[in-house]
């Protein structure tokens, strides 16, 4: 205070004051060390934003590849896939062919006991009409009427074969599968071989229960029956015993079985891994063309079935294993 030539002194404590200013200076450190850490996660997020949308493109860039990829093997699949549906509809078509075409071979090896068994009815035929107009000349009306039914019956005979011949000539496929009773198959096809089971003398036992259904075609599986009974006919030409034996049992709840059983020479055993071999044959030539055996395991696996080849205690046994019709 000049005016009084007076100094005035204040003392106070500076602790306080020093606190305060540590405290702010403390306040502003925290501050700059987040400001610079806050800048330094936005600075990495901008890092890792980036390298993700780096990742981001190399992976869209990969998956388009792989898509393309994909769909380039896609289109080269499905023409594999229409190229073998082809080639299989073209292997199916061949063996029908295959199949029909052993029919009508079999039909042909058989065809001199079915010419036989037509020229009996018409030699009947014959007979029939040449006594009847003598009969008829003596007046004896009663004999001509039985004559006149005698002769419906034979034509009618004649009518039936020629119908089973048509029938079993005639081609097929998977839409002519149904239930089939095994029994009417195995009838058809004795009924085929009747002239020669008549000339050959040979017995023939059919045990075959009326329920035994399989899942077949008609035609086809006549087919087999009537290969396995050609062969055991074939092999039983030289035996002074002929016996030919058709059995069937259920196999399993789901499948038949039927035996063809024969008296004949028996497969010998070296032959036994051959016989459903095409084109394996030991008949003399135009007698066999082999192809009987393997045509009909051709058809027994295409019915979901098995055939297979043994020996019995006198011939030869073929066991026929079918899936039942309700199966
Ligand atoms: P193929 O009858 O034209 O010879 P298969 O394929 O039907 O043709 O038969 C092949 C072979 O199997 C026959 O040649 C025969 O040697 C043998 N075979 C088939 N069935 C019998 C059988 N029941 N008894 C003896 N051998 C048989």
């Amino acid at each position: 205070m000049p005016d009084l030539g007076w100094t005035l002194l204040y003392v106070a404590e500076t602790d306080a004051t020093l606190r305060y200013a540590l405290l702010a200076a403390l306040a502003a450190g925290i501050s700059c060390l987040a400001l610079a850490l806050a800048l330094a996660a936005a600075q990495e997020r901008r890092q890792r934003l980036r390298s993700e949308r780096a990742m981001r493109l190399t992976l869209e860039r990969r998956v388009a590849e792989r898509t393309a990829d994909l769909s380039a093997a896609n289109t080269r699949l499905r023409g594999e896939i229409t190229e073998r549906e082809r080639a299989t509809a073209a292997l199916r078509a061949t063996q029908d062919e295959l199949i029909h075409a052993g029919r009508l071979a079999a039909l042909g090896q058989i065809s001199m006991a079915i010419n036989h068994e037509i020229n009996q009815p018409l030699a009947a035929l014959r007979t029939f009409l040449s006594s009847s107009s003598v009969f008829l000349e003596r007046g004896d009306t009663a004999t001509v009427g039985r004559n006149l039914k005698r002769m419906t019956e034979v034509t009618q005979r004649i009518g039936e074969i020629i119908r089973h011949l048509k029938v079993f000539a005639r081609k097929t496929g998977p839409e002519h599968w149904e239930p089939v009773r095994l029994g009417v198959a195995a009838a058809a096809a004795l009924d085929l071989l009747a002239a020669r089971i008549r000339a050959e003398s040979v017995q023939v036992s059919c045990a075959i229960p009326p329920d035994a259904m399989v899942r077949a075609e008609l035609v086809r599986l006549e087919q087999v029956i009537l290969n396995l009974m050609v062969n055991a006919l074939d092999s039983m030409r030289n035996t002074p015993e002929r016996r030919l034996d058709l059995t069937a049992a259920r196999e399993e709840a789901s499948s038949w079985q039927l035996r063809v059983a024969d008296s004949g020479s028996g497969i010998p055993e070296e032959h036994m891994p051959h016989v459903f071999d095409p084109f394996f044959t030991t008949k003399a030539a135009g007698e066999g063309l082999g192809l009987g055996l393997s045509l009909s395991s051709l058809i027994v696996r295409d019915f979901g079935g098995s055939l297979a080849a043994g020996n019995g205690t006198h011939g030869a046994v073929f066991t026929l294993v079918l899936p039942a019709a309700e199966a």
